[in-house]
């Protein structure tokens, strides 16, 4: 079948929900602007979804708030509340199928993935937090024998979420359920490239028996509906994951207005260091390709910057063009397709004007470097390799987001420190090497949140994720995520 054929019959497979979800229903956008929702697999239109601006942000924030103030949620008995976040797990899992086409449909990245990798992963996000509810205990702190000290956790109050398009999902629920967990309201802003999924997913919390208000969703353009969250008075805590320009203007927007509690999950520009002692050199270059290649290289951990050591340099790199030459793009909705489309037309642009200041700046391009499938009708850019690549190049210090490697040369293990940590970003970072030694004194020296050794994306949702330096502040997954979506008070209370 052609890439349209199978995306006609994708739609008829699944529920399109095109407005906004605001105090438990759905509603157009006051001012009746939509945006059109454009599938990259052939670049067809979906559906016009609303395009929600201050107007509807301040309806949702006053649900949100109504939500909080009544204890509809946040009074609910632990134990009952994780029942109904339990409920809300069940009920994603039991439409996977169609939230995983949803996902492929909307970005792009291949339905093996979003089934396998997206999905999973959203269901065990939820399931985590929604056990956390009840089985977290506060703190009674050392006091006289006629005073007790007790501190809390206490939720934040109405939580504002904006997120990206690379796991429309995944990202969102790394926000929504942790928040949930902890008792909040919250609004959450999907990606204007890829909002079909939260849409969908809101549906499903209502479903399972999240009460109205509790959780809304305000479809919209970043500048009209996020800012306007970022910059409400009455929003106590903004959550962000996105490009590091954005997140600036998220702290810009908090602190001009109320000083709402902010965590950013931004870009990076990852290095993976590959030593002369690498072990199984095969297994490390397929890997290596992969953390790359992977979701088309549209992925914050991308190891984007492969530094590999000059005495295996060119051996090493040969393989890794080995795995992007015989890697060609494929109908995302083919189950068989492991590399499928760029979001969008404006974003598959950005990535070969990337290419094209590589290969200006005098790096040596070694295989891809074009677009891909144009027949499609869609958005497709192949597996590209550079070699010969100086680290103070722009395809070295930008966040290309797309599926392209850097090779870099270099010496020592101090020069590899060295060029890795030579970067305003600080997502991920990983070391391939056969001495634990160089492990560990690399996974200390790099200047990252996540650093993986003779792996890569090595994690787990018990592990917090998040960056040093620009790449964020603020941890998704794990308990540690909790901190973000709960205030600590401290009750003295003097005993006669
Ligand atoms: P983006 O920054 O362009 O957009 C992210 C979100 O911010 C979107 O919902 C967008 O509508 C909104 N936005 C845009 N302008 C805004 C404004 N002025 N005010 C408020 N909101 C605004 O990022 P993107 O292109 O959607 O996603 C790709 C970026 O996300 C990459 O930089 C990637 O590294 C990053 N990312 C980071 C992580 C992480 O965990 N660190 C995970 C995934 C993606």
């Amino acid at each position: 079948m052609s890439f349209s054929a199978n995306v006609k019959q994708a739609l008829s497979k699944v529920t399109i929900r095109n407005q906004a979800f605001i105090d438990g229903k759905f509603q157009p956008s006051a001012s009746g602007v939509t945006m059109r929702c454009v599938t990259p697999i052939d670049g067809s239109v979906v559906t016009k979804i609303s395009a929600c601006d201050a107007g509807d942000v301040n309806q949702a924030v006053e649900a949100a708030r109504r939500s909080f103030e009544k204890g509809v949620w946040r009074d609910m008995a632990p134990r009952d509340r994780r029942d109904v976040m339990l409920a809300f797990a069940e009920n994603i899992d039991r439409h996977k199928e169609e939230l995983a086409l949803l996902e492929t449909l909307d970005m792009g990245k291949p339905i093996f993935n979003t089934t396998h990798v997206d999905l999973r992963l959203v269901v065990q996000a939820v399931r985590y937090y929604a056990e956390a509810i009840d089985k977290i205990y506060d703190e009674i702190g050392p006091s006289p024998r006629d005073a007790v000290s007790m501190i809390v956790r206490e939720p934040l109050g109405v939580i504002a979420a904006v997120t990206p398009w690379n796991y429309p999902l995944l990202m969102a629920s790394w926000k929504f359920a942790p928040a949930l967990a902890a008792g909040n309201s919250i609004i959450m802003k999907p990606p204007e490239q890829a909002s079909l999924t939260m849409l969908r997913t809101a549906e499903l919390a209502a479903e399972a028996g999240i009460p109205e208000g509790v959780l809304n969703v305000v479809p919209g353009d970043g500048e009209a509906a996020g800012a306007a969250l970022a910059l409400h008075e009455d929003v106590d805590g903004i959550v962000f994951t996105g490009s590091t320009a954005v997140g600036k203007l998220i702290m810009g927007y908090a602190a001009q207005s109320n000083m709402k509690r902010v965590a950013l999950e931004c870009g990076g520009k990852s290095p993976q260091i590959v030593m002369a002692d690498c072990p199984d050199f095969d297994a490390a270059a397929q890997a290596a390709a992969w953390a790359v290649f992977y979701d088309q290289g549209q992925v914050c951990t991308a190891g984007s910057r492969l530094l590999i050591q000059q005495e295996i340099k060119q051996a090493f790199l040969d393989k890794v063009a080995t795995v992007a030459k015989e890697l060609v793009p494929g109908d995302p909705l083919d189950p068989g397709t492991r590399f499928g489309a760029i979001v969008d037309e404006t974003q598959m642009n950005s990535v070969l004007d990337y290419i094209e200041k590589g290969k200006n700046e005098g790096a040596t391009l070694v295989c891809g470097g074009g677009q891909m499938l144009d027949n499609s009708g869609g958005y497709y850019v192949a597996p590209t390799v550079f070699d010969g690549v100086d680290n103070q190049m722009i395809i070295a210090q930008e966040e290309i987001f797309g599926p392209v490697i850097s090779a870099i040369a270099f010496e020592s293990f101090d020069d590899a420190m060295r060029i890795a940590n030579d970067t305003m970003y600080g997502l991920a970072a990983g070391v391939w090497t056969s001495d634990v030694n160089t492990a560990h004194k690399a996974a200390r020296a790099l200047r990252a949140g996540n650093v993986w050794v003779n792996c890569w994306n090595g994690s787990d949702i018990t592990a917090p994720f998040g960056g040093f330096k620009q790449s964020g502040f603020g941890r998704d997954m794990s308990l540690h995520a909790l901190d973000k979506y709960t205030e600590l008070k401290s009750i003295w209370m003097q005993l006669s």
